[in-house]
């Protein structure tokens, strides 16, 4: 027999099949990782095996594979199928695309199960001969507590550590062992898995009766057929997750597994606490605060078929499910669905192409679905289900917007206006709760000087530092570098220095000045450090130990408490001008979001949003509660100005400590570029189909130390797009002495 293996290295130039012979007494099949001797001095390495065969396929000497190294395969057929197609379309190796669906510290085996010592009866133990060997003269018992666990453990199933045994017999520890010196009890190891659950246990709910929308939707995706793609689009409070409860309750009657894919940000307790109070212990979950112990064990009980659906962050998309039935996507809009690192692949698009290769079906969910996913449907490429109504006809919240500038002009220069002052007052007044939401931790956005405009920006990175008040420091979000603030201007030495902008400190601070008494929770990346944080933040506000709860998007999404009746947006232009196409369709999104929060059960909500830019679309569209509006305007605007869905955005990244080089790689690559894609196109007469190539300075040019060029091109999208997209990637390929950073395609972020 022989093996096809992957070999665990991230390098283009190892990046294909080598062909190992399989000794006869190791078992292995496609999916099993193994160890294989590499190079020439056959330094032991870790692969994946892809295929066996009975023929050798190599003219080189074939090497035995010398181990393998889990006694299961890690990764399904169709796993290994998915992940030939994730290196076709996002240009990574094989082992890239493979080392995506495996716990990431299985590799180099640096993580093992976790056993518990357990004790059972040996099967040679008797009982009469032990009790006499316990028994005095007199027939009396001489170690009563020895009995006693004798007894407890009489059983043919009884296993039990140490620890569960004393607690059940107070003092038990001499008796136990005794016992086992005496080999009357054996130890036993017993594998456990870790339980990221533990001291959670959320009451059972039973499925509800559906509102005739919800049974509509339930219908809908019940009957899709294999492989196709659905857009659920339903209002905040709509009851989307019931029916995506049910739909999954649906596939698991069937013996059929799930996946739910739901923004990390949002994958709280609550969230989890929903499906696991519905589906119980066959719920496992994945997501950045596990321990790399726990996310190997929940990894391991999916693989295990012990759990059957699956709660996760974007990688979850590869969670090792078998008879994959349904594949939810909540929020599909949201950016953070798109990869950063390599493989930058966007999982909206490889849950697509695992419903196609597994029969299953996706189920895209959002209240403010992406333009290009809504376009999709509109054109029939998706089913689209819409969900316009509140649960029990409660109505949308009403959403007053504040113009800052008119407050401003009648005098009040703080965060609050006159509006949103008194509706915190209400709120405190009726003992309900409040959250204010703004994109921007920290006390002040920058620091500049008055006298000659000089802003403080970080030495490292071209953006401007933000002041921390509690340290006193300033601090770049982009590399963590902090600063002291100087009290005179490094520039021109006038004392002027001025704090602009603010954060969620400073919102904190002036709530407190306004409501002496008012309990403050604040949530942002600088409060949630610690594991579980972030659930205590919620956990806290949710018990109403706090009226307030202040922060940046992370209070945005998926919280449910019904106590929350207003929402203040303290400035939401802070997203709305960012040189990026799809600010409007991210505030709108965002605001929508926000606006959701507020009154969610019997009580009335309202919302309040402060702006410079009242009559903004993505402002006063949201205020109405009107997506389609929103929709119909901006995907007007994208066609006019081909943007994309009409069009798409490749990126390449050149990076240098010396500017110069950035700068001129850049350059070559642009005019290079433009001619392989021309040839590629000019061959179907497709010319016109490249709108531009432009090298340039990235808008952050200097992040980390290092200078940031960017060749941005822009195709429109045809029948041709594919093609041109494969000649700069083939272009990239045949020039890696320019170094390019890597290439997107239509990157989240432009920065
Ligand atoms: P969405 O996910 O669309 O924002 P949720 O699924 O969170 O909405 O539902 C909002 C609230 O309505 C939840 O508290 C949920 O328990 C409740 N709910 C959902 N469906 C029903 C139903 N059919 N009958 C009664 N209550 C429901
Ligand atoms: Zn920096
Ligand atoms: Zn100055």
């Amino acid at each position: 027999m022989f093996a096809r293996v992957i070999v665990d290295i991230s390098n283009t130039n190892v990046d294909r099949l080598f062909t190992y012979s399989l000794p006869e007494e190791i078992k292995a099949a496609p999916g099993q990782r193994v160890l294989v001797p590499f190079g020439r001095g056959n330094k032991p390495i870790e692969g994946f095996i892809i295929a066996l065969s009975d023929e050798m396929q190599t003219s080189h000497e074939v090497k035995p594979i010398l181990r393998t190294l889990e006694p299961y395969t890690v990764l399904t057929d169709e796993q290994l199928r998915l992940s030939e197609w994730i290196c076709a379309a996002y240009h990574c190796t094989r082992a890239d695309s493979l080392r995506g669906m495996i716990p990431a510290k299985l590799r180099g085996s640096r993580i093992k199960e976790k056993t518990v010592r357990t004790l059972r009866l040996s099967p040679a133990a008797n009982r009469e001969s032990f009790i006499s060997s316990i028994s005095a003269k007199d027939g009396s018992i001489k170690a009563p507590k020895q009995l006693e666990v004798y007894e407890l453990l009489d059983h043919p199933e009884a296993e039990y550590s140490a620890s569960d045994i004393s607690a059940f017999i107070p003092g038990a520890a001499s008796a136990i062992a005794a016992l086992v010196k005496k080999g009357i009890l054996i130890e036993a190891g017993r594998e456990t898995f870790r339980n990221p659950f533990a001291g959670r246990d959320p009451k059972p709910s039973l499925p509800l009766p559906l509102l005739p929308s919800q049974a509509a939707a339930l219908d809908a995706i019940n009957g899709a057929s294999a492989g196709e793609t659905l857009l659920l689009h339903g209002v905040t409070g709509s009851g989307k997750t019931e029916v995506y409860m049910q739909s999954i309750a649906a596939e698991l009657e069937k013996g059929r597994g799930a996946i739910v894919l739901v923004p990390e940000i949002s994958l709280t307790p609550q969230t989890t606490d929903r499906f696991r109070s519905r589906f119980g212990d066959t719920v496992a979950v994945l997501h950045s605060h596990l321990s790399d112990g726990e996310r190997f064990d929940e990894w391991r009980r999916i693989r295990f078929k012990k759990a059957r659906v699956v709660i996760g962050a974007r990688s979850a998309v590869f969670a090792p499910v078998e008879e994959l039935g349904l594949i939810i996507i909540d929020e599909e809009h949201e950016p953070s669905y798109q990869s950063e690192q390599t493989p930058k692949y966007s999982a909206v698009e490889v849950a697509r192409r695992r419903a196609r290769i597994t029969g299953a079906r996706l189920v895209l969910g959002s209240a403010t679905p992406s333009l290009t996913s809504y376009y999709r449907a509109k054109r029939g490429q998706y089913k689209l289900i819409e969900m316009p109504e509140r649960i029990n006809g409660e109505t949308m919240p009403r959403v007053d917007v504040v113009d800052m500038r008119s407050e401003y002009l009648s005098g009040n220069n703080g965060i609050f206006s006159g509006l949103l002052k008194d509706a915190v007052a209400s709120v405190l007044e009726k003992g309900e709760q409040a959250i204010l939401f703004l994109n921007r931790r920290g006390y002040s956005s920058h620091v500049e000087c008055r006298a000659c405009g000089f802003v403080f920006t970080c030495k490292n990175c071209d953006v401007a530092m933000t002041y921390h008040k509690f340290d006193n420091a300033l601090r770049c979000h982009y590399c963590g570098a902090s600063a002291f603030v100087p009290n005179k201007c490094p520039s021109c030495g006038s004392d002027f220095v001025k704090f602009s902008g603010m954060g969620t400190q400073q919102v904190e601070e002036q709530l407190h000045e306004l409501f002496p008494n008012i309990r403050t929770l604040r949530m942002d990346t600088d409060t949630t450090v610690g594991k579980n944080a972030h659930r205590d933040i919620l956990d806290c506000f949710t018990r109403g130990e706090a009226d307030v709860l202040i922060g940046t998007q992370m209070v945005a999404k998926g919280l449910d408490i019904p106590n929350v009746t207003l929402v203040g947006v303290v400035f939401a232009d802070s997203t709305l001008f960012h040189s990026d196409y799809r600010s409007s369709e991210r505030t709108f999104q965002l605001l929508t979001q926000v606006a959701g929060r507020a009154g969610r059960a019997d009580k009335e909500g309202r919302v309040v949003i402060q702006t410079n830019a009242p009559n903004h679309r993505a402002i006063s569209l949201c205020t109405k509660h009107d997506y389609k509006g929103f929709y119909n305007l901006e995907i007007g605007d994208r066609l006019h100005t081909l943007f994309p869905p009409f069009s798409v955005f490749v990126r390449a990244l050149f990076v240098s400590r010396v500017e110069a080089e950035a700068s001129e790689a850049s350059g070559r690559f642009s005019s290079g570029v433009t001619e392989a894609i021309l040839s590629a196109l000019g061959g179907h007469g497709a010319e016109n189909e490249l709108i531009f190539v432009m090298p340039g300075a990235a808008p952050i040019r200097k992040r980390d130390g290092e200078y940031r060029y960017a060749v941005i091109i822009k195709l429109a999208r045809t029948a041709y797009t594919a093609a041109a997209i494969e000649s700069i990637y083939s272009y990239a390929a045949e020039k890696p002495e320019e170094s390019c950073r890597g290439i997107e395609i239509n990157p989240q972020d432009m920065l």
